[in-house]
């Protein structure tokens, strides 16, 4: 073969074998065990904004929701385990969002969590094993989540002018199966979300009226969740299918909204002494609340 040919092999090649990794991850993608329904409400919707949008640049900014969605509620289940055991790590947490944190902050605020927590429980330890290798050195996931997303949407984000869609285009491409491994390697998301309505007592144990905050639609649980586990009305909790309910406390709070008259997920956005101040993605809804009435 002459080198002109040798060349062109070469790149049939090597589009041959990026094809195929495309495929490959596409099927991963659809995997039953990874369908929207399968997510917590908040990264379904997230999810399913994005693959709702026609223009790229709509694409592309939906995915920046799906990768601060998805940043926000690893966060929430670490703030959560630090507050709930009242150290020294839990007042800078509260700390943290005295003024409402930068996505960088909260970022920073996961990394010392799990770096300074010497007792990782349940389900701290699915976020870890997300975020940190067995040798504690970051996973791609956290590369990622944690430094590359974060000054790709601070520079995107802050644009003043839109861009043409081209430049959207090339953003999208470059950024959408890494979101979507991100995804895919956040166990924890697959936990179910519910929400307790309201406790009755039997037989010296709790059982629990929930509704799944899972998918698209929340959906009353049929049955109640009985366990020894405290937790109050209202709350907002991850269940193991088993005995054991985390509450997400003011970090994941499913609540009213006035400005949609809809009830869905929020993040806390701010924490003072007196209120919690909630943010939702879809529609960019905010409510306040008071700590007081929690
Ligand atoms: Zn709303």
């Amino acid at each position: 073969m002459d080198s002109e040919s040798e060349l062109l092999t070469t790149a049939v090649e090597s589009r041959l074998a990026a094809l195929e990794a495309a495929v490959s991850r596409l099927s991963s993608i659809v995997e039953p065990a990874f369908a929207v329904s399968n997510m917590a409400a908040p990264i379904a919707a997230a999810s399913l904004k994005e693959a709702s949008q026609h223009e790229f640049s709509g694409k592309f900014f939906a995915l920046l929701d799906l990768g601060e969605t998805l940043l926000k509620y690893s966060a929430a289940i670490a703030f959560a385990s630090v507050v709930q055991t009242r150290g020294s790590q839990a007042d800078g947490v509260i700390e943290l969002f005295r003024q409402p944190p930068t996505l960088g902050k909260i970022a920073g605020g996961l990394r010392e969590v799990l770096s300074q927590t010497t007792e990782i429980n349940w389900p701290l330890d699915m976020v870890n094993a997300t975020f940190r290798r067995p040798n504690k050195k970051p996973t791609p996931t956290a590369r990622y989540l944690l430094d590359e997303f974060i000054s790709i949407r601070n520079d995107e984000r802050g644009h003043g002018a839109h861009q043409p869609e081209g430049y959207y285009e090339g953003l999208y491409l470059k950024n959408y199966f890494i979101i979507q491994d991100c995804v895919i390697a956040s166990a924890f998301i697959q936990l179910p979300l519910v929400h307790v309505h309201s406790i009755d007592h039997r037989d010296g144990q709790y059982s629990y009226k929930v509704t799944l905050l899972m998918g698209s639609a929340a959906t009353r649980m049929a049955e109640p969740i009985v366990t020894t586990e405290k937790v109050q009305t209202g709350s907002t909790c991850l269940w193991d299918r088993g005995l054991r309910l985390f509450p997400l406390r003011e970090f994941v709070m499913y609540r009213y909204c006035s400005q949609c008259a809809t009830e869905h997920v929020f993040f806390a956005e701010q924490i003072t002494e007196d209120n919690v101040y909630l943010h939702s993605y879809i529609g960019n809804h905010r409510i306040v609340l008071s700590r007081a009435e929690q």
